[in-house]
């Protein structure tokens, strides 16, 4: 199967095989060729470049489809690195009592939070998640998304964490796009351990590792390591048993209070550390003396009317800041990337260019699959979003809300 799009006003986020993330001051560089063409052959980037240049390709092989993208930006399509997109049912209930005025305290006093979607979660069958969850991966699909990370993390005990990864598992073979799954037992304290820390980090650790690790159900492992969550400790104690598996850790930081999580990820080698909202210079110089990537889940900010994370001071830090959607029924019920990167720009001061960079290679570097999507590049995956036409990739975050989508590609 050979596709060609030609006349692309502009083709942009290309970069050279063994770009992983870009960092700092690089962020700003959105690398595009006005006027190009690309080939896709058999569901990769085969070639691409100026109009002009079009005859040195190798066309000679039939095409299938020939694409006109007139005055139409065509990018790598979004890599969504943080989502909980596995949940039994939404909790709009608590987004109205939110409304209301009600508390976190009071909210979860009346059934709601993370124990309202693990009730729900332990009375859903898998055949009813992976049906309701693969709707979910189809609509973030409409909406650019190439690649995404699924977390576990509503279960809260044995058999149902075991649920959601075995969910995950099947959906990354019947997915149009690559999925990452992430164990986060360590999402909440479930009622029955609330005087019982211990006996929910051996379940953790003794019981649901090892099977785990024996199903190959993980690629990752996570902790909500914040106040009122899991202490720094007691994070430390579930990825030392994950890097025993071989289950590299990712982690959910700061979100609620400088609270230990940055440093508990970066000394436990973390792949990303998500979240942020605060930050203090000392884990800004832990985080630049380490490979550890900083993920901002501005949506999630949003949608709680909390403050945003200090992009800008990451950025003059020259860490390779990294966007995802966070998509949960609690705080932030949208997958629409376009959306975070809107909310990157006007309430982070990231520029359009660092924005969609940081959503699409640096998130693509999140889930280690930067070798296959989040830029042009040839021999990577032909995941891309062919925009309506526009003026410029500006006008993507700009015109917040909207997609700006005429069609996006999948392989
Ligand atoms: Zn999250």
């Amino acid at each position: 199967m050979n596709v060609l799009i030609k006349n692309i006003k502009s083709l942009v986020g290309i970069r050279d095989a063994g770009v992983d993330r870009v960092r700092g001051n690089e962020l700003i560089n959105l690398p595009f060729i006005s006027n190009a063409f690309l080939l896709i052959s058999n569901g990769t980037i085969a070639a691409f470049g100026k109009m002009d240049e079009i005859h040195l390709s190798p066309l000679n092989e039939s095409l299938n489809e020939t694409v006109d993208a007139h005055n139409r930006v065509v990018m790598p399509c979004y890599c969504d690195s943080h989502t909980h997109l596995v949940f039994a049912d939404t909790r709009e209930q608590e987004f109205i009592y939110k409304i209301q005025g009600l508390s976190y305290a009071e909210i979860a006093s009346k059934g709601g939070g993370i124990l309202n979607s693990a009730k729900k979660l332990n009375a859903a069958s898998e055949e009813f998640l992976i049906e309701t969850t693969l709707q979910r991966i189809e609509q973030i699909i409409q909406h650019g998304t190439g690649a995404v990370e699924i977390k576990s993390g509503y279960g809260l005990s044995y058999e149902s964490e075991l649920k959601m990864l075995r969910v995950i598992a099947k959906l990354k073979i019947i997915s149009p796009i690559p999925i990452k799954a992430t164990f986060l037992g360590a999402h909440a304290f479930p009622l029955e351990y609330k005087n019982n820390r211990q006996g929910y980090l051996r379940l953790l650790v003794e019981e649901l590792l090892p099977t785990i690790a024996n199903e190959q159900l993980a690629d990752y492992c996570d902790v909500f390591c914040d106040e009122g969550f899991f202490t720094p400790d007691e994070t430390d104690v579930v990825l030392q048993a994950a890097w025993k598996y071989g289950i590299k850790p990712k982690i959910h930081a700061n979100q609620l209070a400088v609270s230990g999580g940055v440093q508990a990820g970066v000394r436990n080698k973390a792949v990303s550390v998500d979240h942020l909202e605060n930050i203090s210079e000392e884990e800004i110089r832990c985080l630049q003396n380490s490979n550890t990537i900083p993920t901002l889940l501005p949506s999630a900010a949003f949608f709680l009317r909390m403050q945003y994370p200090p992009a800008r001071t990451m950025i003059e830090a020259d860490l390779p800041v990294t966007l995802a959607s966070d998509y949960n029924p609690g705080s932030s019920p949208s997958g629409r990337m376009s959306f975070v990167v809107s909310l990157a720009c006007i309430h982070m001061k990231m520029t359009p260019e660092e924005a969609l960079n940081a959503a699409t290679i640096n998130g693509a570097a999140a889930m280690e699959l930067s070798d296959l999507l989040g830029s042009v590049t040839i021999g990577k995956k032909a995941n891309l979003i062919i925009t309506k036409p526009i003026n410029s990739i500006a006008n993507i975050p700009y015109h917040f809300g909207d997609d700006l989508i005429e069609r996006v590609i999948i392989s």
